[in-house]
C-alpha cells in the first residue's frame, strides 16, 4: 500500500490535537477507507463544521471545506447536488452534528441524500472548554455541568434511524480495523450513511470524569463495545452499560440527488 501519509495528507504537522485525542485515529481510518476503495481523489470532498475534529478537513489532501459550525451537511448537500458524481464525506464532532447543525442531520436523513457522515464521537465539546453536548451521557461530568449532565444524550442511532437514514454503523477508535470496513461500506452505501466513530478526548471529557488517560479511555472503549451479532445473543444483565457495534442498519429508500435529477428532466420536458 501507497504511503498513506504522502498520499492523503497536507504537510500540516504539527497538528493541533491533543497527545492521546481520537480524533487522529478517526481521520486515518477514514483515510484507509478511501485507499481500500481506490477513490478518484480529485473527485472526492471532504466537508467539516468547527470543532476540534472538524479541523481534520484541513489535514486531508481532498477538495476540502472547513465551514460554519453545524453548517457541514448543507455545505455537504450543495456540492453533492451540484456534483453527483464526486463521493462527499462529512466529518463532523457530536456537538457540530446533533446541536448546531442537529436540523441539518435529520433534514438529510430524511431526504436519504447520498452522503457519507462520519461523527467523532467524544461526548463533549473539546475545543469550546468542555462543555456537555447532545451525545454527553446522563450524570457525566462536563463544565457546563460541573455536578452532573442533568440531560438525556440522544442515541445516534435511534435519531439516524428515525429520521430516515438508510445506513447506520457505529465503532470505536479501539476497533480501528472494524471502523476503517464501516466507513468504507458508509462510502459504497447509496443513501444517507452515518458511521458514529466513539472517541476519546482525555484532555477534557476523561479529566472532567476520572478517565484516567487516553489508554485508560481506549481499554473503556474494548471493555463496553460488543459486536451487534453478539449483543444479540446476550440477556439484559450481560448487556447492561454495553453498546453495540458494527452494521446497525442498512436499508433502502429513494435517494435525494437521484430523485432531483429526474425532476430536472421532468421540468425541461424530457422526463415523464
Ligand atoms: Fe482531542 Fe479533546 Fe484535545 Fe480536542 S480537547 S484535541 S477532542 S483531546
Amino acid at each position: 500500500m501507497e504511503n498513506l501519509l504522502a498520499k492523503y495528507y497536507r504537510p500540516r504537522l504539527p497538528h493541533m490535537w491533543c497527545p492521546g485525542c481520537g480524533n487522529g485515529i478517526v481521520t486515518a481510518c477514514v483515510a484507509r477507507a478511501i485507499d481500500k476503495l481506490q477513490l478518484d481523489q480529485d473527485k472526492t470532498a471532504i466537508v467539516s463544521g468547527i470543532g476540534c475534529s472538524s479541523r481534520a478537513s484541513g489535514y486531508l489532501n481532498f477538495d476540502s471545506l472547513h465551514t460554519a459550525h453545524g453548517r457541514a451537511i448543507p455545505f455537504a448537500t450543495g456540492v453533492k447536488l451540484t456534483k453527483p458524481e464526486h463521493n462527499v464525506i462529512v466529518l463532523t464532532g457530536d456537538g457540530d452534528a446533533t446541536a448546531i447543525g442537529g436540523n441539518h442531520f435529520i433534514h438529510a436523513a430524511r431526504r436519504n441524500i447520498n452522503l457519507t457522515v462520519v461523527v467523532y464521537n467524544n461526548s463533549i465539546y473539546g475545543m469550546t472548554g468542555g462543555q456537555y453536548s447532545p451525545l454527553t451521557p446522563h450524570m457525566s461530568m462536563a463544565t457546563t455541568a460541573p455536578y452532573g449532565n442533568v440531560d438525556r444524550p440522544f442515541d445516534l442511532y435511534e435519531l439516524a434511524k428515525g429520521a430516515g437514514a438508510t445506513f447506520i454503523a457505529r465503532a470505536t477508535t479501539y476497533h480501528a480495523t472494524l471502523l476503517t470496513d464501516l466507513i468504507a461500506k458508509a462510502i459504497s452505501h447509496k443513501g444517507f450513511a452515518i458511521v458514529e466513530a466513539v472517541s476519546a478526548c482525555p484532555i477534557s471529557f476523561g479529566r472532567q470524569n476520572k478517565m484516567g488517560g487516553p489508554a485508560k479511555m481506549m481499554k473503556w472503549q474494548k471493555d463496553h463495545a460488543v459486536m451487534v451479532e453478539a449483543m444479540a445473543k446476550l440477556d439484559q444483565t450481560q448487556i447492561e452499560g454495553k453498546f453495540p457495534i458494527g452494521v446497525l442498519y442498512q436499508g433502502e429508500g429513494p435517494e435525494y440527488v437521484t430523485e432531483y435529477q429526474k425532476v430536472i428532466q421532468r421540468a425541461m420536458g424530457s422526463g415523464k
